[in-house]
Order: C-alpha cells, then sequence, then structure tokens
C-alpha cells in the first residue's frame, strides 16, 4: 500500500470510529481480533444498505422471496456441503515470529509487491505458479514457491517457515445441556445453506415457479486464519445472498444475467465504474462451474467485494443424498423438442453472494473527502461524508439557529412532523457552522435552519451537503423535499 493510500485508509478508519460507525468489539478489554461492533450511525447505514438490497433483489422481483433462517443447522448440513471437508485455507507459519499467514496471500502480497516494482513478468509466473498449486491442492509446491520467492515473515523478517497445512475456517460449539452426549454443531461459515435446506418449504409454500430466487441476510462466521484491513475480513461478518434456482442447461444465460444486475446495483450509487472490475476465478470450488468476483479498488488493491457462482445442482443434490428427501422440482412447462414437460430434475443455481460488511466499507471509502476549504482571508477545511441519500444514516437535521426566543420549540415542531417519516438529527449546540460541519461529517444531505423569520413567516433555509448552498423554502415543503432527494425511486427506478 501507497503512504498516501495507507493514509486514506487509516483516516476512513479512525472517521468510522469518531463518528460512531465503527467500533472494535470490546475494546475496553483490548478488543477481538476480527470482530466489530456497529455503533449507532454504523448501525443506520448498515441497515439502509440492506434495505437497498432488499428492495433491489426481494422487492423488485416477483420471482424472488426473502427468507430469514437460524444460524444453527443440523451438523450434517456441513458434511453435504462439503465444508466439513474441504472449508479450509492453506496456512503456515513461521518459525522465529510464531505468527500465521495464510500462505497463498503471502504470495499474493509477493505479486503485488513485483507489480509495483515494475516485475511484471514475475508477478504473471508467480501468479500462475500459484494458481496451479492452489487448483491441484500441492500444498508442499505452495511452500516452495514461498521458498523460491525468499518471502520473509513480516515479522521475524526470517524465511524460517513450517509446512503449509489445511486449516477449516468453521468455528464450532456444544449443542445441547448436557456434557455427555452434547451434539459438536457449527457457526455457519455462510448463510447460502440455510436457503437450500429450505428450497423445497419455499418452492412448496410459496408455489414459486423455476426460475425463481431465494434471498436471505445473515450473519456468517469464519474463524480466518488471519483477519486484517478493519471490517474487509472479519470472524464474524454478515452476508447478503441469493440463490436462483434455473432448469438444467439454462444456468450460463442466468449467470450472466446476474454478473450484469449486480455490477449495475453497485454503479447506481454514483460510484465511478473504473474503480470496479470483474474477477474470474482460476481455481473453482468443489460446486462450481463459472465463478465471478465483483472487485472494488481499495486502497490496498482491487479486492473482492461479492461473488457470483454458477453452483450447479451440487447442493441440492447432495442434500437430497445426505437426508434422503427428494429435492425435485416438477417442471410443467412444454420442451419443444420433445413436446413433452421438461419433468422431474434438480434445479441448477447461480448465486449472488455479497458480504456486508465489505461492502458497509466500500460505502465509506467511496463517500470519505477531506475538502481544503481555505480562502486568502483563512483557512479551513472539512471532511465529508458523501453518501447517496438513500443510505445516509440521517436524511436532514434540523438547527435552530440559537436555544433561545421560541426557535427551539420551532425547531421542534418540524422536528416532530419530519421524523414520522425519515430518520432525522436534532441538534441545538455550538455556533451554526460547526454544526453544519458536524452533519457534513455523517453524511447528513440537508441542513434545515429555523431562524427569527421562521417564526413569522413560515420559510426555513436548507443547505445542502455537497454543494454548501443554501436555499429558502417553506416549511410546508420540507417532506416533499427531502422525500424527493431520498427516495429508493433514485437508485431502484
Ligand atoms: P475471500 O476470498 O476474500 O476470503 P471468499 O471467496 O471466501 O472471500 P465467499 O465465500 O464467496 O468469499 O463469500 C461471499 C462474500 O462474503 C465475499 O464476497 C465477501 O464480501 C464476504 N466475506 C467472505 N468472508 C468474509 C470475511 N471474513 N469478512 C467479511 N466479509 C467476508
Amino acid at each position: 500500500m501507497s503512504k498516501n493510500n495507507e493514509e486514506i485508509f487509516k483516516n476512513v478508519i479512525s472517521h468510522a470510529k469518531e463518528y460512531g460507525f465503527v467500533f472494535q468489539s470490546s475494546e475496553i478489554y483490548d478488543g477481538l481480533s476480527a470482530v466489530y461492533d456497529y455503533g449507532q450511525l454504523g448501525a443506520e447505514l448498515k441497515n439502509n444498505i440492506k434495505t437497498y438490497w432488499w428492495k433491489a433483489m426481494v422487492q423488485m422481483n416477483e420471482n424472488i422471496v426473502g427468507i430469514d433462517s437460524a444460524i444453527f443447522m443440523h451438523p450434517k448440513v456441513w458434511k453435504a456441503s462439503g465444508h466439513v471437508d474441504g472449508f479450509s485455507d492453506p496456512m503456515i507459519d513461521n518459525k522465529d515470529s510464531q505468527k500465521r499467514y495464510r500462505a497463498d496471500q503471502l504470495l499474493e502480497d509477493k505479486i503485488e509487491v513485483y507489480k509495483t516494482t515494475g516485475e511484471i513478468e514475475k508477478a504473471g509466473s508467480l501468479q500462475t505458479d500459484m494458481d496451479d498449486a492452489l487448483k491441484a491442492e500441492d500444498l508442499p509446491r505452495l511452500k516452495a514457491l514461498i521458498e523460491e520467492h525468499k518471502i520473509a515473515c513480516p515479522v521475524s523478517k526470517t524465511c524460517n517457515w513450517t509446512d503449509v497445512r489445511q486449516f477449516n475456517l468453521m468455528f464450532s460449539t456444544q449443542f445441547g445441556a448436557m456434557a455427555e452426549g452434547a451434539e459438536e454443531v457449527y457457526l455457519r461459515p455462510e448463510t447460502a445453506q440455510g436457503i437450500f435446506v429450505n428450497f423445497l418449504n419455499v418452492q412448496k409454500s410459496g408455489r414459486m415457479k423455476i426460475p425463481f430466487g431465494i434471498a436471505q441476510i445473515g450473519k456468517a462466521f469464519r474463524n480466518e486464519v488471519i483477519a486484517r484491513q478493519f471490517i474487509m475480513r472479519m470472524r464474524e461478518f454478515e452476508q447478503m445472498e441469493m440463490q436462483f434456482f434455473v432448469r438444467p442447461g439454462t444456468e450460463m444465460e442466468w449467470y450472466k444475467k446476474w454478473k450484469e444486475t449486480r455490477l449495475k446495483w453497485h454503479l447506481a450509487l454514483g460510484t465511478d465504474p473504473a474503480k470496479y472490475q470483474f474477477h474470474d476465478h482460476a481455481k473453482l470450488a468443489h460446486y462450481a462451474n463459472a465463478a465471478v468476483d465483483i472487485e472494488y479498488e481499495f486502497p490496498f488493491g482491487f479486492k473482492e467485494v461479492e461473488g457470483i457462482h454458477s453452483r450447479t445442482d451440487f447442493d441440492l443434490t447432495q442434500h437430497q443424498e445426505f437426508s434422503r428427501k427428494k429435492m425435485q422440482y416438477f417442471d410443467p412447462e412444454v420442451n419443444p423438442e420433445t413436446g413433452k414437460p421438461y419433468g422431474n430434475y434438480v434445479p441448477y443455481v447461480i448465486e449472488t453472494s455479497i458480504g456486508l460488511d465489505r461492502f458497509f466499507l466500500v460505502t465509506m471509502m467511496n463517500a470519505f473527502e477531506e475538502q481544503d476549504l481555505s480562502t486568502d482571508e483563512k483557512q479551513d477545511s472539512r471532511s465529508l461524508l458523501k453518501l447517496h441519500p438513500a443510505l445516509a444514516p440521517y436524511k436532514a437535521a434540523v438547527l435552530p439557529l440559537t436555544k433561545k426566543d421560541g426557535l427551539p420549540e420551532k425547531a421542534r415542531e418540524i422536528m416532530d412532523a419530519l421524523k414520522l417519516d425519515f430518520s432525522m438529527a436534532y441538534d441545538e449546540k455550538d455556533a451554526i457552522g460547526k454544526r453544519y460541519r458536524r452533519q457534513d461529517a455523517i453524511g447528513t444531505p440537508y441542513c434545515i435552519t429555523i431562524d427569527y423569520d421562521t417564526l413569522t413567516d413560515n420559510t426555513v433555509t436548507i443547505r445542502h451537503r455537497d454543494s454548501m448552498e443554501q436555499e429558502r423554502v417553506a416549511i410546508a415543503d420540507l417532506g416533499k423535499i427531502i422525500g424527493d432527494l431520498v427516495s429508493w425511486k433514485n437508485l431502484l427506478g
């Protein structure tokens, strides 16, 4: 990471803390590694992101429904899904520092170093060698690559490495009160399996016809070998996933469609398209026949925010086998080739899976700006969160110019009327300029100032966050003005 990028990233992290977006979990006990809490504004922003996703995926699509399945699931689920045997990362320890790393990440970091020093050929060949080794699950080869490229531990600076081993990422716990007889269960490492095991329940009770989707938002847990980069890689995080069930043979069409649809969802927020790229997977997961990441350019490089996977019929077939319950769908539509209905089959699945926390970070990175507002007369600056108004924690702030002469009472009246429809802030402390800056820093699109004229003519000043321009409007029009700006129609229409 360049010095400048490191600085930007650090500033966003401290801004997130200072204004109540994200705190480290259990901070008073020095924190718990890779676990974070969302503060008063973070919770609002997170909820708004969830709403944006849920509206786009569930409410805008008649053939997609949403569920909320439990975190605990029958242990056999994770046997069937392949997670018990295969959900692991290659890890390696440095014998001198006792620090543990993901072997593939050490190599990826080295590739980045080669790229920044202009050794493009070396970067390319290491990438190919690493991809081949990962594909073949050749752990000794991964170690050999680390040694060949003289990758040293960032802490001890030595190349004294252990062998590469696989490390399962699932957290387990005991289910049931009795010590003996208690069963080992897992905290789900993805929300997808809760959808697969409910496939028939939803299809039947919702009379769903293929193609159709089931979506859900929920917590997932992974005991990541190393966790770093703030809320990028957490041990407890949230996913927004949708499984789209299709007729076998049509999956590539749908894969393409969801790839485009999901990128559009990201870009609708006004993000510079150059900040996004698709990255096709070199190593496909055991269940996939095609997979692509939607990557965003963080200060530390392009990284995955969302995955689109063509999961074939792998999961449903596995659950059919392990549960001995049929996971079939009867398709009454007539196949033009045979003149007969398509009949019974296990559907194929396209998955879209986005990390809510990672997207939260994307949103903060995109929105954060430090503006120099200095003039010849005086030095000035402001921190700004240019959040899309639909995502902003507060839609408007109500600010009486002074704390006396009936202004607070009038302001409260306005506040009470607007808070029925919008998330609103109220602030009467400090000079008005300072209050504006406070709202800029948390992304509030409008500040509404109540002054002495308001008492006589029922008008207020509205200040726009980004342009800092002000205009005089009637109190009676405030609901419509705010409503138009923050409407979901601006994103989904
Ligand atoms: P990575 O390669 O970064 O570990 P992944 O390919 O394992 O991610 P998926 O299993 O495809 O990730 O999960 C879907 C999404 O969930 C990811 O695109 C990411 O946004 C999010 N996600 C996965 N692991 C984490 C984590 N540890 N912390 C936060 N978000 C995560």
